[in-house]
């Protein structure tokens, strides 16, 4: 009996982890961090279910932490399988994890120093060195098209149009000579996009589909992303402030870039500092060109050119890696953009640029990805009056701005669009990674535009895969 068991993102959008079990082996799709309330963040101290030895094969839709940020426990308790990604997953995912061990590490130094753990012995969940093991496990698999992972599991790839490498996954499992279709959808993207391709749906007939929910019961905001970017820039560079853009060094950062580029070049606003603050930071332009199925940029490369060819840099653009060169930027009182992680404020080096410039009414914070439940991103969305950092209450008087323009998700009209594209009804759905209001608006808008069967994925719930 064909099987799968739920292990996240289902009713919340992280710590997205699937257990298909079948034909005698078991294939773990995504291995995702589970990120925001505490009681969330807790699960990733707690064992799986099933023992990791007795995983045969993983695979990932994608790099963002919530899809492979536990791969280092997973390994660290025993898993010594295959973990299947394309090429620019791979990389990503390299670059992902050890930023993330990098900054629990950073955050536990600091709440040892502090004092202001919840825990007595503050400790991170893994540090650098168990990332290397992790990293020896990843074995390529083709960006598209068809790929065998064993006799009994089949994958098809299709660019999900949400990050570089992204994937939505159409499984065939063969078991006593049974095919049985699961499509993953992955995280989907956006239509119509700078940048990033437009998201393509699988194309077999699918038994059942997992399909996430993250923007199940809203759309984004309209507007050209380039006006409203301008607007807020000037406005805040009129008054002598900064804008923090919280958002890993890879993927939205580089919407920014591009319409910050665009705007330098048309002159509608000024050429301002832009500081992009990780320990990893790196200029992702190279990873871009090597990725060149993924987008549609153009580069012009030219020796000595100031780097105008270069659609994904502004003119004035810093790295900055060490957390001396991070504390530098306090000092800079000049208008400039932050950008630094993690996109929900709930960890990494942005906190300390959130003590510096929350409490200054001349500054900005655009947020533009996906708050989840109990982060501070969400907190500031809702219009907190202060935000609890290191232990102490900062007061919020920066302007706090949304831009759901920058979305790497698809709206709910966007999800309905991806799933119209399907070949035939699924004979069942569930929605995954999405908090329960969106999971059930978007159950409620397929049952009664397409007549399906769709439930919403409940954590820790076995189903059945063969009906
Ligand atoms: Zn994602």
């Amino acid at each position: 009996m064909a099987k799968l068991t739920f292990l996240g993102a289902a009713g919340c959008v992280t710590g997205s982890k699937y257990l298909v079990e079948a034909a005698g082996k078991r294939l773990l799709v995504d291995c995702g961090l589970f990120q925001g309330t505490n009681e969330l963040k807790d699960r990733n101290w707690k064992p799986l279910p099933v023992d990791p030895k007795q995983i045969d094969f993983a695979v990932l839709t994608h790099a963002h932490l919530d899809h492979t940020g536990w791969l280092p426990v997973l390994v660290k308790d025993g898993y010594r399988g295959p973990i299947f990604a394309n090429p620019a997953t791979i990389e990503l995912t390299e670059i992902l994890l050890k930023d993330s061990a990098h900054l629990q590490e950073e955050e536990t130094e600091h709440a040892k120093f502090k004092k202001y753990s919840r825990h007595a012995e503050p400790r991170s969940l893994y540090t650098p060195e168990d990332v290397d093991p992790v990293l020896k496990q990843l074995k390529t698999m083709p960006r598209s098209g068809g790929f065998d992972i064993s006799p009994q599991f089949h994958v098809v790839s299709f660019d999900a149009g949400h990050i570089l490498g992204s994937s939505s996954l159409e499984l065939t499992i063969t078991e006593g000579g049974k095919k049985i279709v699961v499509v993953f959808s992955g995280d989907i993207g956006r239509y119509g996009q700078v940048i990033l391709k437009d998201p393509t749906t699988p194309t077999s007939n699918a038994d059942v589909l997992i399909c996430e929910s993250t923007y199940g019961d809203r759309e984004h905001e309209e507007g050209d992303p380039a006006e409203l970017l301008a607007q807020i820039v000037n406005r805040v560079v009129k008054r002598g402030g900064s804008i923090v853009i919280p958002a890993f060094a890879i993927g939205r950062t580089q919407t920014f870039m591009y319409y910050l580029h665009q705007l330098e070049d048309q002159q509608r606003i000024l050429h301002l500092p832009v500081y992009v603050d990780s320990p990893m930071a790196l200029s992702a332009t190279d990873l871009y060109i090597k990725h060149k199925e993924d987008h549609d940029l153009e580069f012009v490369r030219e020796e000595g050119s100031d780097g105008k060819g270069d659609p994904l840099n502004v003119h004035e653009f810093h790295l900055t890696r060490s957390p001396e060169e991070s504390k530098a930027i306090n000092n800079v009182k000049t208008p400039c953009i932050i950008i630094s992680a993690s996109g929900m404020v709930s960890g990494g080096r942005v906190l300390h640029h959130m003590v510096q410039r929350l409490p200054d009414a001349r500054n900005a914070v655009i947020l533009a990805g996906f708050q989840a439940e109990g982060t501070r991103g969400r907190a500031l969305q809702e219009g907190a009056k202060t935000l609890n950092l290191f232990g102490q209450a900062v007061p919020v008087c920066a302007e706090i701005v949304e831009m759901g323009q920058f979305s790497a998700h698809a709206g709910k009209s966007e999800l309905l669009r991806w799933l119209t594209a399907l070949p035939a009804p699924p004979k069942q759905t569930y929605l995954t990674h999405g908090e329960p209001e969106a999971a059930q608006a978007l159950q409620a808008a397929i049952q009664e535009r397409f007549k399906w069967k769709a439930a919403v994925a409940r954590y820790l719930d076995t189903v059945p895969l063969d009906g």
